[in-house]
């Protein structure tokens, strides 16, 4: 499988999976676009580190996935792209009659509009190329329900309807659209809830991690972000040309339950 030739961009891939995604994709050949909003030195660093490993193109390309207008601006800053892989995302637990209007707007912002934006300016990219993926990370979440989490929930459910949509309207072109749903998957993100939980249950790390994160992680085990970079290569190679529309999951067993 080589994606020589093939130019990716990865929303929110300074950190986590999209920064996990943005290596495979690399190793598989392709040329990369990390992207935050941040703009450190250390994130052109990881850009710089990428490209010497594997011998392709790396760039790091600020932009906030809070704001459309960024979101477009990151797509044709990079000269658009074959593949587009809609990764940003941020979190937020609380119930809905306390969640902060702010969280709210910023979860549906980043993890749902951005998404609509980043494909609506790639796709006329893709279709002067001749070929396209786009690829949203979505999440459990996107298929089932959690309590606290109303405005990721709905943002997910949102993307993993807008990638049908999608699939839809690019059906008879050269050009997929596929929602990948991962469980837990133990990044900065998630290691992030861990302090509240433990709290929460009066529980200590190993005991949240088995008993509260994993409990409707049939495997126990944390998804890995090696394992959704390979997941996202395969929608990208030619073997996953007739799968569009669809979710795959990648949650040790979760939404099988
Ligand atoms: P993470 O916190 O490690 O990474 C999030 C990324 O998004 C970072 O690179 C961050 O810089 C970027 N980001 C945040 N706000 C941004 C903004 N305004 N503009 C640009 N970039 C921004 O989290 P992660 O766990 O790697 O999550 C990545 C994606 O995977 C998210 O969409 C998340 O919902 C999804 N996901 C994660 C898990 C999990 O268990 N970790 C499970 C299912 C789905």
């Amino acid at each position: 499988m080589t994606m020589q030739g093939k130019t990716a961009i990865v929303t929110g891939s300074n950190s986590g999976i999209g920064l996990g995604v943005s290596r495979e994709l690399a190793r598989a050949g392709a040329d990369v676009v990390l992207n935050s909003f941040t703009d450190r030195e250390e994130d052109h660093a990881l850009a710089a580190e990428i490209a010497a490993e594997f011998g392709v193109t790396a760039r790091y390309i600020a932009a906030d996935m809070s704001k459309g207008d960024q979101c477009r601006k990151l797509i044709e800053d990079a000269g658009g792209c074959d593949v587009l892989v809609n990764n940003a995302g941020i979190q937020h637990v609380a119930p809905i009659d306390e969640f902060p209007v702010d969280k709210w707007d910023a979860i549906i912002a980043i993890n749902m509009n951005s998404a609509f934006h980043t494909t609506a300016a790639a796709l006329p990219h893709m279709r002067k190329r001749g070929w396209g993926r786009v690829i949203n990370i979505a999440s459990a979440h996107g298929l089932t329900a959690s309590p606290y989490k109303a405005a990721y929930v709905a943002a997910k459910h949102g993307v993993v309807g807008m990638t049908k949509t999608v699939a839809l309207e690019t059906a008879e072109e050269p050009i997929t659209c596929n929602a990948i749903c991962p469980g837990y998957v133990l990044t900065p993100l998630v290691e992030a809830q861990i302090p509240d939980t433990m709290e929460k249950y009066n529980m200590g790390r190993e005991e949240v991690i088995k008993k509260v994160m994993l409990e409707r992680q049939p495997s126990r085990e944390f998804a890995t972000v090696e394992q959704l970079g390979g997941t996202v290569c395969f929608l990208a190679s030619d073997a996953a040309a007739q799968i569009t529309g669809t979710t795959i999951s990648v949650d040790g067993g979760w939404t099988a339950l």
